[in-house]
């Protein structure tokens, strides 16, 4: 209770009366009189006192007349007012109760009862003022709760022990679609619609739950509201019973959000992990889940299960000659006519950059694998038009099969990478099954690799030479380094079989060093001999497109102190056809050493001999496949005429390869062709070989 010390205010024009009147009341306040009735009212505003003892006559103002003032004042009218009175006349009074008054003290005064009736009203007084600053507080905190459950974001809604809603604030109202006075006053589950967000089901509401089991629950999982006007959202909620000091229910309250959004992103996070981005395919992780569950699924539907590993011909260089923007969109037109070819049954994937896979189970539809990668090989050579061009393209595809050729969706997936390899290699624009050679071929593969990294290792690597014959005077004059893999027991591994496996591992690198160095000496070892030969090796597309290799070459040519025109390095078409600017800065910097360049199985390629003469090339090998064919086939010696004549113009050295008879041996020379190698003059032979025939001997044809 408040303890401040309480004021009375004392009127009275008997001087007499204040003292008797003070002495009842200064052990109960403190207090405050003054005899000059005019000058009370002022007294009155100063002080606001807890009570007022007006006596009633008065001259120049009468106590009535203060009573009336100090009512008709807003501030003052609630301090009570005491009439000190002689008149004990009822109409008196009367009239001081109408004008507010709430008691009386006769005269003469008992000083006894006067504090009796003083302190009864000081209590009365102090209560109130007590009781009004109560119900303030409480009317704050009220504001307070009505402000704090308007303002959060989550729905709350109150309802009684018999689950009718008592309160619901204004989220609640916008996700129930009920307003205040719709939703008070009517059963809970009637203005909250929950459901099961996949199955549907109604459910029972959480409010009258938490009563039932007379403890806090929550639902969050996989719900959701339907508003009055039938929008849906998804919500997580939770509810608690409100319980009196018995522990009886007497209501509960539920509190909820609209987590839509959050499990729209969760539902787009998942998306994202498991598509493409650019096709809005799946990808690679989602293809493994779809095609174990195809497995699981044929194993007891005794189905098969298809999976085709589709690839772009010829995509990086398409990429990176018309730049990424075009190669997007030619993935994305290339997605979009394989989704037509497989049909929507399949699950057709994008697995990687210029990759897609198609997933076919057999009770999808009634076309089998071979049928689906037929349409979509047709599909593709249709011309796509980008930006006004015209892009001719094909693609490769490699099937596998669960079960006959594969246990597992990893094997499907290697078994079908393997396949589509095989179309390629075999000449694009085509499919192929998985087939117990192409096991066996793996296999080997996977052997060979071995093989080639522990010869790799241990710097074992063999080359053989062949030699070059100056078809005029039929003379060796050089060699082309031929690289070998031997094995401990001396089987012998053709280039053919580890070459391409040495390019697509990255490999080939340290293989051309070694072999290079192995040719550098071989040169030395001839010169030794006192024979001048050129020695010919051979490079891949890949070394050139190193940067830094016209440096290596370099530093071998140094550290074996061979002169470098003694070497000559043997480039292929396909490895001009990459970066124009970084094949030919290459090739310049080669030439600057010294070196000769020759132009591998010239014929075979696409290049003009326009773009061919940009680059720095002293020699022209012509293929062994018109070779081959000029005895026989008129239209390959016309081509062969034709290059001759040709290399001679561009002032280029002119080597036949693969003579295999005597024919060819005398026509090529009777066309000008100055130089030649075959098995006809001599097969690639061991480095040992070579040097008892050719460097210990005068030169003679075998
Ligand atoms: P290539 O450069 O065209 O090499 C000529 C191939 O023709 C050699 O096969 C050689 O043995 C073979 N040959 C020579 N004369 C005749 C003939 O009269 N008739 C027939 N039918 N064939 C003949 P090889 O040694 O199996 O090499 C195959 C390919 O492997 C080479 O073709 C070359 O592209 C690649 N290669 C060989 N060694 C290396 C190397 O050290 N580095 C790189 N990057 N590639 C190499
Ligand atoms: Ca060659
Ligand atoms: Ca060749």
């Amino acid at each position: 209770m408040d303890m401040r010390a309480q004021k009375v205010l004392i009127v009275d024009d008997e001087p007499v009366n204040i003292v008797i009147i003070e002495s009842a009341v200064s052990s109960l306040a403190n207090v405050i009189s003054i005899s000059n009735s005019l000058e009370a009212l002022h007294l009155i505003e100063i002080h606001k006192p807890d009570l007022i003892i007006l006596d009633i006559s008065m001259p120049k103002r009468s106590g009535f007349d203060i009573c009336r003032a100090v009512k008709a004042d807003m501030s003052l009218r609630d301090i009570p007012i005491l009439f000190v009175t002689s008149f004990t006349d009822s109409q008196n009074e009367r009239k001081a109760l109408e004008l507010g008054a709430i008691d009386f003290i006769a005269k003469p005064i008992d000083i006894e009862i006067c504090r009796m009736r003083v302190k009864n009203h000081l209590l009365i007084q102090r209560q109130k003022s007590q009781l009004s600053i109560y119900n303030e507080r409480i009317l704050e905190e009220k504001e307070q709760l009505n402000i704090t459950l308007n303002a959060i974001a989550d729905g709350v809604i109150a309802t009684d022990a018999e689950g009718v809603v008592t309160f619901i604030n204004p989220v609640a109202q916008r996700l129930t679609g009920f307003n205040e006075f719709q939703a008070c006053g009517r059963k809970v589950d009637e203005i909250m619609d929950l459901r099961d967000a996949t199955t549907n089901a109604g459910m029972i509401n959480p409010a009258l739950y938490t009563m039932k089991v007379k403890r806090p629950v929550s639902i969050a999982f996989n719900v959701k509201l339907i508003s009055k006007q039938g929008k849906e959202c998804r919500v997580e909620d939770t509810a608690s019973p409100i319980l009196d000091t018995q522990g009886r229910v007497k209501g509960s309250v539920v509190v909820f959000q609209d987590v839509s959004e959050s499990v729209a992103m969760a539902v787009q996070m998942t998306h994202v992990a498991n598509h493409d981005q650019l096709t809005g395919l799946p990808n690679r992780v989602l293809l493994h889940d779809k095609i174990v569950q195809s497995i699981n699924r044929t194993d007891k539907a005794q189905h098969s299960v298809a999976l085709l590993l589709i690839d772009i011909d010829n995509f990086k260089y398409l990429n990176d000659a018309l730049g990424h923007k075009v190669g997007d969109s030619i993935i994305l037109s290339v997605s979009k006519r394989l989704q037509h070819a497989c049909g929507s049954s399949a699950t057709l994937a994008r697995v990687g950059g210029d990759e897609f896979a198609c997933l076919l189970t057999h009770e999808d539809s009634g076309l089998s694998a071979d049928e689906v990668a037929m349409s979509c090989l047709q599909s593709a050579r249709e011309p796509i038009h980008i930006d006004g061009k015209h892009h001719q393209l094909s693609l490769s595809i490699g099937i596998s099969l669960f079960p006959q050729d594969a246990a597992s969706a990893e094997e499907m997936m290697r078994h079908s990478d393997t396949a589509m390899y095989r179309a390629k290699a075999t000449g694009k624009d085509k499919f192929s099954f998985f087939s117990k050679d192409l096991k066996l071929a793996m296999r080997k593969r996977v052997e060979t690799e071995i093989k080639l990294r522990t010869a790799l290792d241990n710097n074992s690597l063999t080359v053989f030479f062949q030699p070059k014959y100056d078809l005029n005077l039929n003379k060796v004059v050089g060699a082309e380094s031929l690289v070998r893999l031997i094995d401990e027991d001396g089987n012998i591994t053709p280039p053919d079989e580890f070459i391409p496996l040495s390019e697509e591992t990255g490999l080939i690198h340290r293989l051309g060093k070694q072999v290079l160095v192995k040719s550098c000496e071989f040169i030395a070892k001839c010169v030794e001999a006192n024979e001048l030969f050129k020695i010919a090796v051979n490079v891949s597309a890949q070394q050139i497109a190193n940067p830094y290799f016209a440096k290596e070459v370099e530093e071998v040519i140094v550290s074996t102190g061979v002169d470098p025109g003694l070497l000559e390095l043997e480039v292929t078409e396909s490895a001009l056809m990459a970066d124009f600017d970084q094949t030919r800065n290459v090739l310049l910097a080669l030439s600057s050493l010294g070196l000769s360049l020759a132009l591998d199985d010239f014929g075979t390629g696409y290049s003009s001999l326009s773009y061919l003469r940009q680059f720095p090339l002293n020699v022209l090998k012509i293929d062994r496949s018109f070779i081959k064919d000029m005895d026989t086939e008129p239209q390959a010696l016309d081509i062969v005429t034709a290059i001759v004549r040709l290399g001679s113009c561009l002032n280029m050295v002119l080597v036949a390869e693969g003579l295999e008879t005597e024919l060819q041996f005398h026509s090529l020379r009777q066309l000008g062709c100055e130089y030649g190698q075959g098995y006809y003059m001599c097969k690639p032979v061991s480095e040992d070989e070579f040097t008892e025939r050719f460097l210990n001997k005068a030169p003679i044809m075998t």
